[in-house]
């Protein structure tokens, strides 16, 4: 028999927006016999306000030496990693890589970097990446580019959207009132929350996501993406946490993809027309359970790896999708 609660939530296909109060007792309420019932709704919610899968991927335009303290990121200086570590990158370098995506048929191109981001609108490192993002455009003008480069001032935020930057990701993580306790201590959430608002103003769409898995509950996961809806942000990568050596979080217990498949799920049914993307954790940590988690809401994947760790190839990837658009 269908859960009642589950029931209920179908009146999310009628037009209607999940409370608060009723997205926490739904969460609540369902159990590991009910995942292939919720993610059956969250998949008709993402077939009905969302659409079909669209790919994407990121390039790391500068790796590590990060001067902040986030517990999951293998980028932060403070942490005992083995990552490859690299300055900027000049543009001829994201102009190759930018084309690869270009020709592999990946509509969004997303310029990451490490660090804390930059509120100088004159800084040397942000001009570069003005210059680069400016070359992009002249480039590849088809290319959905999408750039991630930290925390911005109101005047760094104006300079990109002058820059023809139409999207911006800036990660929740987490539930913001968890975000000192389970992130990052380095800077705020009021900051990045301060970031979206920013560049909202100047018309840049914001994809805004976090992680499963970092020790936050599912009532934590549930604020989190009502957080997202309040925000209006228009897309939200998904990552299922990778306990990497050498952060504090390298052994912290591994998530059963069961309860992966109930929050993504729940963020769908919070926010039914955002794209939802599968991020970091799809091949190595949910394997076997990839297809049951894209059927569960989401209509995006990263592909092609992620900003320390490998993922599939795009060519890979591409099967697989084939197979989902059976269903998209
Ligand atoms: S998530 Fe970004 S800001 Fe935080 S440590 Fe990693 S690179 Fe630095």
């Amino acid at each position: 028999m269908l859960n009642p609660l589950i029931a209920d939530a179908y009146r999310i296909l009628d037009g209607e927006t999940l409370t608060r109060e009723a997205a926490h007792k739904l969460a609540a309420g369902v159990g590991p016999e009910d995942i292939l019932d919720l993610a059956s709704l969250a998949n008709k919610v993402r077939a009905k306000y969302a659409g079909r899968i669209r790919p994407c991927s990121i390039l790391n335009a500068k790796s590590g030496v990060c001067s902040q303290d986030c517990r999951f990121c293998a980028q932060s200086a403070r942490h005992h990693t083995h990552i490859d570590t690299y300055p900027l990158l000049g543009r001829e370098e994201v102009l190759k890589a930018a084309g690869e995506v270009a020709e592999s048929g990946v509509a969004f191109f997303g310029y990451v970097t490490s660090g804390r981001g930059y509120t100088d609108p004159e800084e040397p490192e942000f001009r570069a990446i003005l210059e680069t993002l400016d070359a992009l455009h002249e480039a590849y003008p088809e290319l959905n580019l999408c750039v991630s480069i930290g925390i911005l001032s109101e005047a760094t935020a104006k300079a990109l959207a002058d820059h023809h930057v139409r999207r911006y990701n800036m990660n929740l993580q987490v539930a913001p009132q968890r975000y000192a306790e389970l992130i990052a201590t380095t800077h705020t959430i009021d900051e990045k929350i301060a970031t979206i608002r920013f560049l909202q103003q100047y018309g840049v769409a914001i994809c805004c996501g976090g992680i499963i898995g970092l020790g936050e509950t599912m009532a934590d996961r549930v604020e989190m993406a009502l957080a997202m809806r309040e925000l209006g942000v228009d897309g939200a990568p998904l990552n299922v946490l990778i306990p990497i050596p050498g952060t504090p979080l390298e052994r912290q217990p591994l998530i059963s993809a069961a309860e992966v498949a109930i929050s993504f799920a729940m963020i769908r049914l919070i926010n039914p027309a955002i794209m939802l993307k599968f991020a970091a954790g799809r091949e190595t940590m949910m394997k076997d359970f990839m297809g049951l988690l894209m059927l569960s809401g989401l209509n995006s994947l990263m592909t092609g790896g992620y900003l320390t760790t490998r993922g599939r190839t795009v060519a890979e990837d591409e099967a697989f999708l084939q197979q989902l658009e059976l269903f998209g």
